[in-house]
């Protein structure tokens, strides 16, 4: 929670505590291959400009919508896993302004009875405690289309007009800008876990403005508040926010009101600019699209949907935690996407022993090995049967650990069972101690010197032998056997 300490202006001097108070208004971009009302092409994002439309989404006169029910899926999808109710009966709406990348004069959207009702995200922070966010509203519509600047000429692009969003608004629920980036950081997980929208707030798939205002801790009243448009990260609303708090709260220290304002967030200034007072309720004459019949859902198709969730990130996240006996850190990165929880269990199932042991081996191994190669989840030929088979391997003392973590590579490379490349590479494990000894002993005639130099009680050399052990040995001398025999050939005469 953002506290902020503020004296208050009357005599007596009091200290109290302000807390913020944040709502957030989400676009989400669904990840449907054609628009909402068209059979155009919906993701334009490498696409030149104006490529992907046609007289329904350029808004010619004369040209009918027809709904696209991918997007009424992925939209219900969200709405069910935001605990939110699916409407059997919804409408469409026309929202009437005007703007120059908006052809129709009007956007279509949901108004009053709109596909969801309700919902909240249960956000755990990493204070340790849990922020319930309620929903507002949740609806369909479509996107407008772009204008931008070049050379003292104004461009629109219409490639966007059409996509299909949802608009997710919360309730004020919010305490801090961290909460907010938290929110956030959820929100797109869930995103691409349900495999509703790629969320990528770069190719503004998932955009947000931030809603602020400050009040006294304890109070329930809500106070004017500010709207921060074009906050295009997580760091770029967590950034704006704090700016903006802060700035309310110089505002209010000094006796001053906050004004209803709309301000951008300029992200390469790292400012806040203001843009406008905020009109009273734009006057948009919402009223029913005539050329879309209401959106009827029947009961077995809204039980489909729901049933057809998969456990959440939240929940698996906990479940985690509660079964595996895991740290919050590790199930937090164990779940930081399906395909790698989904990897974990796979990996445990076939292991079938300490969940932390798989847990290790898959957070500083595989994660770093799929970094380094910049693989993606599904390019792993090292399955998680592999990965089991190694970690037993190395538990059973077959090879050791370091061979173990190298095993991971060749078998992404080639393929092959771990097992198959210890039997062609001879990378078992040399825990014979008569063929230690043989090396140990060749050592100590070789570096006389050394061996003298360390018993006239030069310690720090006996790392130096373990070296010269594991190299005649190429990595495969059983560590703590060799240092054992190590030492009681060197304390020895
Ligand atoms: P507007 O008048 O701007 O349309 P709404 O009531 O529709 O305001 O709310 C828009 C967003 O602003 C919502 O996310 C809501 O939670 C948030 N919000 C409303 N009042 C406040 C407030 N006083 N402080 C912070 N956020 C607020
Ligand atoms: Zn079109
Ligand atoms: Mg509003």
């Amino acid at each position: 929670m953002t506290k902020i300490n503020t004296r208050q202006s009357n005599e007596d001097g009091l200290m109290a505590e302000f807390e913020a108070v944040i709502g957030l208004e989400t676009h989400i971009q669904l990840n449907t291959v054609t628009k909402i009302f068209c059979s155009c092409k919906a993701d334009s994002w490498e696409d030149p400009p104006n490529m992907n439309i046609c007289p329904v989404c350029a808004g010619l006169p004369g040209v009918l919508p027809v709904l696209n029910e991918a997007a009424v899926s992925k939209g219900a999808r969200l709405a069910a896993a935001m605990h939110a109710e699916i409407r059997l009966i919804s409408y469409f709406d026309r929202k009437n302004y005007f703007y120059p990348d908006l052809p129709k004069g009007f956007q279509i959207s949901q108004f009053d009875q709109a596909l969801g009702d309700g919902g909240y995200l249960d956000v755990p922070m990493p204070e340790g405690y849990v922020r319930r966010v309620n929903i507002t509203k949740l609806h369909l519509e479509e996107d407008a289309g772009k204008t931008k600047y070049d050379g003292g000429r104004r461009y629109v692009d219409f490639n966007r007009c059409g996509v299909p969003l949802v608009e997710m608004v919360t309730e004020p629920d919010l305490r801090s800008a961290d909460e907010a980036a938290q929110y956030l950081i959820r929100l797109r997980q869930l995103l691409r876990w349900l495999g509703v929208s790629e969320a990528d707030m770069e190719k503004g798939h998932l955009r947000c403005d931030a809603n602020v205002s400050i009040r006294p801790v304890g109070s329930s009243h809500l106070n004017t508040k500010t709207e921060i448009k074009n906050v295009n990260s997580i760091e770029a609303v967590r950034a704006a926010v704090n700016m903006e708090i802060e700035r309310q709260c110089v505002l209010v220290q000094a006796g001053d009101r906050v004004e209803s304002w709309t301000l951008d967030w300029d992200d390469d200034r790292q400012r806040l600019n203001k843009m406008r007072f905020k009109e009273t309720e734009a006057d948009y004459r919402y009223f029913r699209e005539p050329d879309l019949p209401p959106l009827l859902l029947t009961e077995a198709w809204r039980d489909a949907v729901i049933q057809d969730l998969p456990e959440l990130p939240l929940e698996r996240r906990a479940r985690f935690m509660a079964d595996f006996q895991l740290p919050e850190y590790d199930a937090d990165i164990l779940t930081a996407d399906r395909p790698i929880s989904e990897y974990f269990e796979s990996t445990l199932t076939a292991y079938d022993g300490d969940p932390k042991v798989v847990s290790n081996w898959i957070m500083n191994e595989v994660l770093r090995m799929q970094n380094d190669l910049g693989l993606s989840a599904d390019a792993l030929t090292l399955t998680p049967e592999h990965l089991a088979e190694v970690i037993k391997l190395v538990d059973a003392g077959t090879v050791n650990a370091a061979t173990g973590k190298g095993l991971l590579i060749k078998v992404q490379e080639s393929g092959k069972t771990p097992e198959a490349i210890v039997a062609a590479e001879g990378l078992a494990q040399v825990s014979d101690d008569s063929a230690l000894w043989a090396v140990i002993a060749d050592l100590m005639d070789v570096h006389s010197e050394e061996v003298a130099n360390y018993r006239d009680g030069k310690e720090s050399l006996f790392g130096w032998f373990m070296g010269q052990v594991m190299r005649q040995t190429r990595g495969q001398a059983d560590p703590v056997k060799t240092r054992a025999l190590l030492e009681q050939a060197l304390k020895g005469e």
